[in-house]
């Protein structure tokens, strides 16, 4: 039976830069809904003003509730509140649906859902791409993995969430979905820093560079949101550049696993790398551009 406002109530575990936007506007959507955060920060509190009711465990949002959503950080923290002590395993009768959102281990995953279906537990798998903005918008692009009618009842909660929602495959086929997307992204984002940085050489205009090429076959999602934050010199976190090299070392371990070479990911990863060195890690992905900047002592912002 699909899990409309009037029949279900949603579990939520983990109110961060994501996880809070998409509570509330599952509370807008008419669910009630029961929220779980491991600290208290001012997030916690717009979810609790816009009508969450916050539990004290993991476990407790799944009291009295069909679905429970988690959206943590990785694959440890996502045992931690499924499986752990206070763990949602413990407190879901059978029936419960975990949803999983956070971006983590396709193998992780599947032990997961292995587990929970030991105690008649459903479990999808449902990575997101679209970030702050599209978690805030409800328009993410939702990678699912898991059972088809599991995924058919669900789907009323995920297109609150989302405007593209796909069934991929089996327990872990979103995960590897989403990791894919992540590869596509991390270039592009490099991509559109190097584009930057050429233009900054060249000493024009970046403004009326970016109007001129982010509508031609050079466009992209990456051009569009994170080229004008780098430009006004916004590096405030839509995607923590941490989070993000946690995304490209889940790729270079299946890129391993599946024996799929990744010379491009792999340069991503060390401009990265090199962004986290100079203490830049909780900024956001833009903060690409400044493995470039620092090496050429130059800036790409706007005039
Ligand atoms: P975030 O702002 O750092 O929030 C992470 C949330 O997880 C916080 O509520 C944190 O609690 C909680 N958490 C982490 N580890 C935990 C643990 N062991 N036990 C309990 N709670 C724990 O991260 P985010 O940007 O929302 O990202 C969440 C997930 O979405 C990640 O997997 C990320 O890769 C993915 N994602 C993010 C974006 C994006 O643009 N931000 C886009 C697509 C996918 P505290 O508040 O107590 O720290």
């Amino acid at each position: 039976m699909p899990v409309t406002p009037e029949k279900t109530r949603v579990g939520f575990v983990g109110l961060g830069i994501m996880g809070a936007p998409m509570a509330i506007n599952l509370i807008e959507a008419g669910y009630e809904v029961k929220v779980y955060n491991r600290t208290d920060r001012p997030r916690v509190q717009e979810v609790v003003d816009a009508g969450g009711q916050r539990v004290a465990t993991p476990g407790e949002t799944a009291t009295d509730t069909h679905v429970v959503i988690t959206m943590v950080n990785d694959s440890p923290d996502v045992e931690q509140v499924v499986l752990g002590s206070g763990g949602i395993i413990h407190d879901a009768p059978p029936g419960t649906v975990v949803i999983d959102m956070s971006t983590i281990s396709p193998r992780v995953t599947r032990d997961i859902a292995a587990r929970l279906g030991e105690a008649e537990i459903d479990m999808l798998d449902a990575p997101v791409s679209g970030g702050d903005v599209g978690a805030r918008n409800g328009t993410l692009s939702i990678m699912v993995g898991g059972d088809s009618d599991v995924f058919q009842e669900c789907l009323p909660i995920l297109e609150v969430l989302g405007s593209s929602i796909n069934l991929i495959g089996g327990h872990g086929a979103g995960q590897t979905t989403k990791l894919c997307n992540q590869v596509a992204g991390a270039l592009n984002n490099l991509a559109v820093a190097e584009s930057l940085m050429l233009a900054a050489a060249a000493g024009l205009d970046l403004e009326k560079v970016l109007a001129a090429i982010s509508g031609g076959a050079a466009g992209s999602w990456m051009m569009s949101n994170l080229a004008p934050r780098i430009l006004s010199g916004d590096f405030a976190p839509g995607f923590m550049v941490d989070l993000q090299q946690k995304d490209l070392r889940l790729v270079l371990q299946a890129a391993n696993e599946l024996g799929v070479s990744m010379p491009g990911l792999c340069l991503a990863h060390q401009c990265l790398n090199a962004v986290q060195h100079a203490g830049l890690g909780q900024e956001g992905t833009q903060a690409l551009i400044k493995a470039y900047e620092l090496q050429h002592g130059l800036q790409a912002r706007k005039r």
